[in-house]
């Protein structure tokens, strides 16, 4: 017998989140993102799963971009924040890699060398994130030095949405107007031809105008609403991971009694504790307070006390007959990774993001 302690990927799940997206994006293309190891899903499985349904993968770095093509992944991928040194411009294309170019100096870097072939390009303009991107006047010198270079094939203009989460929409205008008035104002732009890559989930669900040649939906593949209220579309959306686990001891304890590390939490009245096995080993967050919701049978019960390494320790005095080898979902189809977040000072995105590589893994399709 093995720790319980597991992590389920369901493809079913993932497909009909990518049908979801490919059918919200119906005129444009699809970019999976399977950076991070894929939201700490697996990149391979993952990609592998996807790609008779996607158009091209975005990852992170060149890294991450060789781990897929040794997996066999043929698809074009993206680098999201393109090369971080010259020679990696030349692996760049030998691996029919495309690139992000996000600044002046990548821009100077790369047209200033000499590759055997043509790539695609995708010139990110910073529309008001003010994390990447080559600023909004400096896009019509971009596009001319591209247009110019032997290096290039095609062209992307992208930008990346800051608060299309929100429910206040006017900053995702404000970045929209911004992108298209470089775009507009550029003579260049007017003489060559690009596609526009503006999307992410919650821009693919809540912002049709961002939808447009090539969408890049990351967390909503993985069946994680990017919205912090409920949203339609979102609720259509299907748990990829799901967390489980068992309970390995159920006892008794008097009110006053402490459970876990540091005495935190005190029955108040007799309470039936049931032991989990489960931590922040496992990626369960140390952060999420006493009365984060974890369903014991599939019935909702508060976590008390303090996270432990490979433990935690949940009140299930109102539920009917916990037992040892009880099954319990710390998040999954049935308890959102979001809502835990919310109990633990995050979002959903990390939590799935994090998982360590001890948690064992296990693929169902
Ligand atoms: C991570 C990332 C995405 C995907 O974002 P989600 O919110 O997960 O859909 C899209 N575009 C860029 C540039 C990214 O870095």
């Amino acid at each position: 017998m093995s720790r319980p302690s597991e992590i389920i990927i369901d493809l079913k799940a993932l497909l009909s989140n990518c049908r979801l997206a490919g059918s919200l994006c119906a005129e444009g293309k699809l970019v999976a993102v399977v950076k991070a190891d894929a939201y700490g899903h697996g990149a391979a499985d993952i990609a592998l799963a996807l790609e008779p349904e996607v158009d091209m993968f975005a990852v992170s770095s060149m890294e991450e971009a060789l781990v897929l093509r040794k997996q066999g992944i043929g698809l074009p991928l993206l680098l999201l924040e393109g090369c971080f040194s010259t020679n990696e411009y030349l692996i760049a294309e030998q691996q029919k890699f495309e690139l992000v170019i996000h600044s002046l100096h990548q821009l100077h870097q790369f047209t200033n060398i000499a590759l055997p072939n043509p790539i695609t390009v995708w010139l990110k303009v910073d529309s008001g994130m003010h994390r990447l991107g080559i600023q909004p006047e400096d896009v019509d010198h971009g596009l001319r030095l591209l247009n110019e270079s032997q290096n290039v094939s095609n062209i992307v203009l992208m930008t990346h949405l800051a608060s299309a989460d929100s429910r206040e929409s006017s900053f995702t205008d404000m970045q929209l107007t911004r992108f298209f008035d470089a775009i507009e104002g550029s003579p260049v732009a007017k003489e060559i031809d690009y596609s526009i890559s503006i999307a992410n989930s919650a821009g693919i669900i809540g912002c049709p105008q961002s939808r447009q040649d090539w969408n890049r939906p990351g967390i909503m593949l993985y069946g994680l609403s990017p919205f912090d209220f409920p949203q339609v579309l979102a609720d259509e959306l299907r748990a990829v991971m799901s967390f489980q686990s068992e309970v390995i001891a159920v006892r008794d304890i008097e009110p006053g009694e402490a459970v876990g590390y540091g005495n935190t939490w005190i029955a108040q009245r007799p309470s039936i504790i049931a032991t989990i096995a489960v931590g922040y080993g496992d990626g369960y967050p140390r952060n999420a307070a006493s009365g984060t919701p974890v369903l014991v049978n599939g019935q909702r019960a508060a976590l008390v006390g303090r996270v432990s390494m490979d433990m935690i320790c949940v009140d299930v005095t109102d539920l009917m007959n916990v037992n040892i080898g009880d099954s319990v979902e710390l998040w999954g189809k049935n308890l959102s990774a979001n809502e835990v977040a919310g109990h633990a000072n995050t979002i959903g995105y990390e939590l799935v993001t994090r998982m360590p590589t001890r948690a064992k893994r296990r693929v169902v399709d």
